[in-house]
């Protein structure tokens, strides 16, 4: 299988120190499983070769099937790791299908029929190439939208291990001569090391994966409040900025409208902490089902919320301020066998007319929440009366 003991030392060394790396970082407090399952890849692919080597210790039959079929097993585990990056499920049973006809080849050709040694190289090179394709292909066909970029080349190390397979076996069963013997060692040596070479990029690209997605985690819990599941003002604040670059570009107005329950320190103080968190989740849940997908509903404050929508002149901001009052009065929020009820005030200000940047629009439609207030609360204010005190 192997071409030169000091390769073969380095190639198994490196296997070794490569899976205690990935058993390593999923350790940690993120499970890693993909890094696990290549570790074991790595390890079950170390201990084939070794049991391989040791035909002088076992009967040498016995050792040549075992080491074989681990070896056979190795790129399965392998690309059990690859599959946990694709944006889609596969059952593991999968594997059985090649897994099965290639070690009933092995046990079949040491143990049973004339032993021929080139057998025992070519049914683990065939699952591998299988392995490595079809993991390949699945990854490019169904990459995982949030790291789609490492994903990909996740998939190109595992089609560039599937081409040095490939390469290898073409060699060894003499498809592509080789009749130098000084050639012969050259290519040899080369394939070990391209062997040794996408087996660091690979475990370093599942790592990237890893990093990637834990970023991508971070991000999205970091943008999101955590008692209603709706986005920050950290969130709001970065899709503000990106709906002002459109607005520029495209001259399509947008609205920032700033909610505020009404009297919901009463709800705290009659009915308690408890009633009052349950009561924001509620309110939060109708709001979100009162406004379109493309609008973005922020919890910007302990009772304050933010809605920017994009396209609406004052007669549909209006319309829409509306929608959101009648959806919060029309709540009854059940707790401990009391019906409980409330409403909500808003300031609204419009993109470009009252304000080109955060803090003009930000502090018009707190200015004109308050207005709301004033006017007897359950109502939004906006550039509509906004002159009417
Ligand atoms: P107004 O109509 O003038 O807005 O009256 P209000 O009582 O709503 O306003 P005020 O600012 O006096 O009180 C807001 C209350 O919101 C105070 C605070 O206890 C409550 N609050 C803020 N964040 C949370 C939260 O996360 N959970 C609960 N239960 N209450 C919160
Ligand atoms: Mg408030
Ligand atoms: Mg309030």
């Amino acid at each position: 299988m192997i071409p030169d003991q000091t390769l073969n030392i380095v190639i198994l060394l490196m296997n070794v120190l490569l899976g205690g790396l990935c058993f390593g970082v999923a350790r940690g407090e993120r499970p890693a499983p993909a890094l696990r399952y290549w570790g074991w890849g790595l390890l079950v692919y170390t201990l084939g070769i070794l049991v391989v080597l040791s035909s002088g210790l076992l009967p040498p039959s016995l050792a040549y099937f075992c080491g074989n079929a681990l070896i056979t097993l190795a790129p399965i585990i392998a690309v059990r790791a690859l599959f946990w990056h694709s944006a889609t499920r596969l059952n593991p049973l999968w594997a059985l299908v090649v897994v099965l006809p290639a070690i009933g080849v092995l046990a079949w050709n040491n143990f049973f029929g004339e032993f021929r040694p080139l057998l025992n190289f070519v049914a683990p090179t065939l699952v591998a190439i299988f392995a490595f394709v079809f993991a390949a292909l699945r990854l490019l066909i169904h990459l995982p939208p949030d790291v789609r970029a490492t994903v990909r080349l996740v998939a190109i190390v595992s089609l560039i291990a599937a081409a040095l397979w490939s390469v290898r076996l073409l060699f060894l069963t003499q498809l592509i001569p080789l009749n130098d013997p000084n050639h012969a060692t050259v290519v040899t040596v080369a394939l070990a090391i391209g062997h040794l070479l996408v087996t660091v990029a690979g475990t370093f690209a599942l790592l990237a994966v890893e990093v990637r997605s834990m970023e991508q985690q971070l991000r999205s819990q970091a943008r999101r409040d955590a008692l209603t599941g709706l986005p920050n003002r950290w969130a709001v604040e970065e899709r503000f900025a990106q709906e002002l670059a459109r607005a520029a570009r495209q001259h399509i107005p947008f609205g920032l409208l700033l909610l505020d329950i009404d009297h919901f320190k009463r709800i705290n103080d009659v009915h308690g902490h408890l009633a009052g968190d349950a009561m924001l989740r509620c309110i939060a849940a109708a709001l979100a089902a009162s406004k379109r997908s493309e609008d973005l509903l922020a919890r910007v404050g302990g009772e304050e919320f933010l809605l920017l929508f994009v396209g609406a002149d004052t007669i549909a901001a209006q319309a829409l301020g509306s929608r959101l009052t009648e959806a919060v009065e029309a709540i009854r929020f059940e707790f401990e066998a009391q019906q409980l009820s409330t409403t909500i005030s808003g300031g609204l200000a419009l993109y470009p007319d009252d304000g080109a940047n955060w803090q003009a629009l930000y502090a018009t439609a707190d200015v004109r929440l308050y207005r709301a207030k004033h006017r007897g609360r359950n109502q939004i204010c906006g550039p509509w009366n906004a002159e009417a005190g």
